[in-house]
């Protein structure tokens, strides 16, 4: 590769697709890819819907942007509908799943602000966490290879092993405003962390009047079969980060919050300039539009059973390359044995895209609107790809 003008930060794969369609890519030269990375969670309904780009080129023709000290229908449309749909009472909408982590723990500090306890700053987090790229997000996420060399880590968080409730619970002080947790962690390898331990933390958090805060911007809006990852646990949050699916490729985060929770948040503590603007509600309007018909759902679960089934064979065929899957409805992952960056672009070569994440873990992550038939397919280019490495003896 020559010098680009680019900041150098990607190790970027040499393809440029020019059209989408679905669940597949196509390159100017016309080569095909079955995209099962989506954007990394982001193409929740494929590429090109045509309700989405109905919704988005209509808006476009009428009203891209307004200030927020303007009314703007579209977002009070799409908060209500969220509210209706989950704990929350109070949404405040942003362009990423970073900012949307922000306003999260910013809400959360000003709420203990707001009861008279303004030392209660601090938040716990969990090893393996990853919850965006700001000066604040790296030092929640914790993770040393993202915090290097950019000055003292932002004040303020605090960090227990991965799902460990005892840990947590030693690590309660009296500066401790709230627990910050992925239902399922993404970047950090599709850790699930067990329905009792999410119930277990939730208690933690009542017995000791902190907030929970949910990272649910790779886990959430369908992802895994529900509307939202921590329903299949049985409890609520008290705010909750979304951003990735909701916008269906389209840039756009959210903060959800209980009333109690946002009560710091009054006139003027926080502002974005595009944050919730026309056409972004527009899209998020139309990608809930989806997933909310009846059933929806249910098929994003029938077609997760359809790929596990055919990954726990691939698992039984290929001991020597992969050792295991995990994950829940189509956030699935398959733990690697050889290193997962081969085995991403072994598949690459199979015209089948996926993505690495931490632990050595092949990120497995189509559309939701995927076909069985595409289904069928990228498993067939998975057994395609791994016999060829099992033949070349590559497994390291
Ligand atoms: C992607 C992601 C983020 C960061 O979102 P950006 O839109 O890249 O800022 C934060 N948390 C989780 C769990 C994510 O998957």
């Amino acid at each position: 590769m020559t010098s680009s003008p680019l900041y150098d930060t990607y190790i970027r794969a040499d393809l440029a697709f020019e059209k989408g369609e679905g669940s597949w890519l196509t390159m100017a030269n016309g080569d095909r890819y079955l995209d099962f990375a989506a954007g990394i969670a982001v193409n929740s309904l494929g590429h090109a819907h045509p309700h989405l780009v109905a919704a988005l080129t209509d808006q476009a023709s009428r009203l891209w942007h307004v200030s927020n000290i303007y009314e703007i229908p579209g977002q009070r449309k799409l908060a209500d509908r969220l509210c209706q749909r989950t704990f929350a009472d109070k949404v405040f909408f942003t362009n990423s799943g970073a900012e949307a982590m922000e306003c999260a723990i910013k809400t959360a500090r000003r709420y203990h602000y707001a009861k008279g306890a303004p030392e209660k700053y601090r938040i716990i987090t969990f090893e393996g966490a990853f919850h965006g790229r700001t000066l604040a997000t790296i030092a929640a996420g914790g993770q040393a290879k993202y915090l290097e060399g950019f000055g003292p880590k932002s004040e303020g968080f605090d960090q227990v092993p991965f799902a460990d409730v005892e840990a947590l619970e030693n690590m309660v002080s009296n500066e401790t405003a709230a627990v910050l947790i992925e239902p399922i962690q993404g970047e950090g390898g599709v850790r699930m962390v067990s329905h009792q331990c999410m119930r277990d933390i939730r208690s933690v958090c009542d017995e000791h009047g902190l907030l929970l805060i949910l990272d649910e911007i790779q886990c959430g809006v369908g992802r895994t079969g529900k509307l939202f990852a921590h329903e299949w646990a049985g409890i609520v949050p008290d705010l909750m980060a979304i951003a990735k699916g909701i916008g269906g490729g389209f840039p756009i985060g959210a903060c959800l919050a209980t009333q109690d929770a946002a009560q710091g948040m009054i006139a003027g503590t926080h502002g974005t300039t595009y944050g919730g603007n026309p056409l972004a509600m527009a899209v998020g309007n139309a990608v809930l539009d989806i997933v909310l018909e009846d059933g929806f759902l249910d098929t994003v679960i029938k077609k997760s059973l359809l790929l596990k089934q055919g990954l726990a064979q691939i698992v039984d065929a290929y001991p020597q390359l992969v050792e295991a899957f995990r994950g829940e409805g189509l956030l699935l992952g398959l733990k690697c044995v050889a290193p997962n960056t081969t085995i991403v672009s072994s598949l690459r070569d199979e015209g089948l895209l996926t993505v690495g994440a931490g632990d050595n873990v092949v990120r497995i992550l189509p559309p939701l609107t995927v076909s069985e038939n595409d289904i069928r397919i990228a498993l067939d280019k998975m057994n395609a790809a791994l016999a060829k490495l099992s033949n070349s003896g590559q497994t390291h």
